[in-house]
């Protein structure tokens, strides 16, 4: 094939990836789909010395496989390589869509030497996706390297829309949203994770946390000590069947997993700070400390708890003052 028709062939295919879609384009969509994998392929590997092939980013579902976009599974029938955090997880989600392409392996423990390899795939004119086990690759999810790399070597790099937990589970809070932060995963270590958790004491935007079942207690339990009463969420299995949504203050949600712990995986939100007055109760009366930690939103069992070992009293004497108060609606 001369080489001047290859670039223009591989031309047309970034621009049907990237959805322009001319009538010149259309026409590629059947040659490509009738080219078959292989022979795409071939032509990627074959590019030398033309233009650079691109890095597509390409989130898959978190959970329901409808979720994929068409432009995700197109994407993923045309490049000449999928890079795949696990490729026995991708090769699944590849069959289930009747996809067959070659898998190269790229995880969190070989990130730096893979982008090499990668790069100089793409400067050869191959064109590469990147998947992760689930949603977007580079979210809590191998991706930084080799994005940071492409765009030093002014790669071409697409990037696709599609699923990310932390954004249904922010939306599914019901805490505000228009401002918040993202936080991945705390540390394991305790003490890391406390010394996190103290830095975003005073963090004012509603913050999101990734967090394994088996440590949300502990973490929540370090969020209560620091952060004090709370409003919070977990989003638990979204998009799956048993998806959920459990909110309430920290407090609240430490005792519902005391009672039953929860599987699956989730994310938790948590609002952001509301002001120094809510964390000092120096000059206020019982009543008007009790009163204000349940404008917080806080019930007014977690605070008549909170008020009592915030003054080392017992639980009675607030109970006492709080006779008569009402449980507050739920936050804004
Ligand atoms: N790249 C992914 C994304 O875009 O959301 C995140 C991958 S990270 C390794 C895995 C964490 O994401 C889980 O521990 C959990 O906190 C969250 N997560 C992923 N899928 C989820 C789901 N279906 N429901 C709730 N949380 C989920």
């Amino acid at each position: 094939m001369k080489e001047s028709k290859k670039r223009r062939q591989r031309e047309t295919k970034t621009k049907l990836l990237r959805g322009e879609e001319t009538p010149r384009n259309k026409e590629s969509v059947r040659n490509s789909e009738t080219l078959g994998d292989q022979e795409a392929g071939k032509e990627g590997r074959e590019n030398q010395g033309n233009s650079p092939g691109t890095l597509w980013i390409v989130p898959t579902p978190i959970g329901n496989l409808e979720d994929i976009t068409l432009r995700a599974l197109r994407t993923l029938k045309e490049v000449d390589k999928i890079a795949a955090e696990d490729t026995r997880n991708t090769r699944k989600l590849l069959t289930h869509f009747e996809i067959h392409k070659p898998l190269i392996s790229y995880h969190d423990h070989n990130e730096k030497q893979r982008s090499e390899g990668i790069t100089a795939d793409l400067e050869k004119g191959v064109s590469i996706a990147l998947v992760s086990d689930a949603g977007m690759p580079g979210i809590s999810d191998p991706g930084f390297e080799v994005i940071q790399r492409v765009i030093e070597k002014n790669l071409p790099l697409e990037i696709l829309p599609g699923p990310a937990a932390f954004v249904n589970a922010l939306v599914g809070s019901g805490l505000p949203n228009g401002r918040f932060v993202f936080e991945g995963f705390l540390s394991r270590e305790r003490k890391e994770r406390k010394k996190r958790l103290e830095a975003l004491k005073e963090e004012e935007r509603t913050m999101i946390f990734y967090e394994s079942p088996h440590r949300m207690k502990e973490s929540l339990k370090d969020m209560e000590e620091i952060f004090g009463p709370r409003q919070a969420a977990i989003a638990r299995e979204l998009t799956k069947r048993y998806e959920e949504f459990i909110r309430g203050s920290v407090t609240a949600l430490i005792e519902g997993l005391e009672k039953a712990p929860l599987k699956g995986e989730m994310v938790l939100v948590v609002a952001g700070f509301r002001g120094k007055k809510e964390e000092s109760f120096e000059g206020l009366s019982l009543e008007e400390h009790l009163l204000l930690l349940m404008e917080t939103g806080l019930s007014k069992k977690d605070a008549v708890k909170k008020v009592a070992k915030d003054r080392g009293i017992p639980k009675r004497e607030v109970y006492d003052v709080g006779i008569g108060f009402e449980n507050p609606p739920a936050d804004d």
